[in-house]
């Protein structure tokens, strides 16, 4: 059974990269107490790098206040070790994107916090059936995937898997409501509804790519410009994170069969041996270095 929380829910969120940044940022913004636990000591610096600049950002377009800004961050603190994750009622996994990490996670959370704490997992592709299958109890567990940037994007879609608590899953949904965003249920199938349709937007770009059809700022612009898509695919492919995007791709391919239509591409291996993974490390389908030590520069200067 949920417990009735009389406050806001202290939130955990664990691996804090890309998306576990935004979405503790989401949730200190909806007043939540956010703990974030990263295996990497580093990474939480550089999330509240990133949300302070983006929350600076909105404070310049008037859209916050000097004084939220400052009682958002005053919400969020760092866990030193996983077990400091204990004092909260969901906790939010955002790590790798590969089963066995977010089962081993899901394990050790299970010995560490109450029985009715709740087990998100931001997931892509991999299935909340088979990840949650390793818990004594596995209704506790659900998808809640957000989109990036988790701040900017409105959609979360709910992922029920064959065991989860209907009841959970409500209530998730009904959190996600109040942080502002449009919350879709669904149930646990490869890719669930977003990924499996935009699997074949990148698969077909990295084909005309290896073809030598056209080169990627042609291709970008042209999705862009004449699609009307907000960003390209190859753009988009960037922002999300090769590594993530190879390991999504592998998992949607795997989970239904083989379908040619998800295949993999050369491009996206060879992007990842090179250690291109896109905006985050500096450099993927295009030379990000520049605005990554202009970011550098302003995070180190004076905070506002
Ligand atoms: P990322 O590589 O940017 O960050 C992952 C973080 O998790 C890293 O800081 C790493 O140190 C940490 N980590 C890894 N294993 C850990 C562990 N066992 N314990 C604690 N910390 C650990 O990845 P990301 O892009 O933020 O993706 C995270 C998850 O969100 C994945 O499941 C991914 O599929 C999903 N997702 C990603 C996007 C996207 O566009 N990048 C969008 C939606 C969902």
């Amino acid at each position: 059974m949920i417990k009735v929380h009389q406050g806001k829910e202290i939130i955990a969120v664990i691996g804090a990269g890309t998306m576990g940044a935004g979405i503790a940022q989401v949730v200190a913004s909806g007043g939540h107490a956010a703990i974030i636990y990263d295996e990497q000591a580093e990474a939480f610096e550089r999330a509240m790098g990133s949300i302070s600049s983006n929350l600076n950002k909105r404070v310049e377009r008037g859209r916050l206040t000097d004084a939220d800004r400052d009682s958002t961050l005053s919400r969020i603190s760092r866990a030193v070790s996983l077990a400091d994750v204990a004092a909260a009622q969901i906790v939010v996994e955002a790590i790798a994107e590969d089963l066995d990490a977010k089962q081993e996670l899901f394990c050790a959370l299970q010995k560490i916090c109450p029985p009715e704490t709740i087990f998100a997992t931001n997931t892509s592709s991999l299935s909340v059936t088979e990840l949650a299958s390793v818990l004594i109890d596995p209704a506790r567990v659900v998808g809640l995937h957000f989109f990036n940037p988790a701040p900017a994007m409105k959609l979360v879609e709910v992922v029920s898997g064959r065991a989860t608590s209907p009841e959970i899953a409500r209530y998730l949904g009904h959190l996600a409501s109040g942080w502002g965003k449009h919350c879709v249920h669904t149930k646990s199938t490869p890719g669930f509804i977003v990924n499996r349709v935009a699997r074949p937007f990148y698969a077909e770009a990295l084909r005309l790519l290896q073809e030598q059809v056209v080169g990627p700022a042609t291709l970008d612009a042209i999705m862009r410009e004449c699609g009307g898509f907000k960003m390209g695919p190859l753009e988009l492919m960037d922002l999300i994170g090769h590594d993530i995007n190879y390991a999504v791709t592998n998992s949607v391919y795997n989970a239904c069969y083989q379908d040619s239509r998800f295949k993999p591409s050369l491009i996206q291996k060879e992007l990842i041996d090179a250690g291109y993974l896109g905006r985050k490390s500096g450099r993927g389908f295009y030379d990000y270095s520049a605005a990554v030590k202009a970011e550098a520069a302003q995070q180190i200067g004076p905070q506002k």
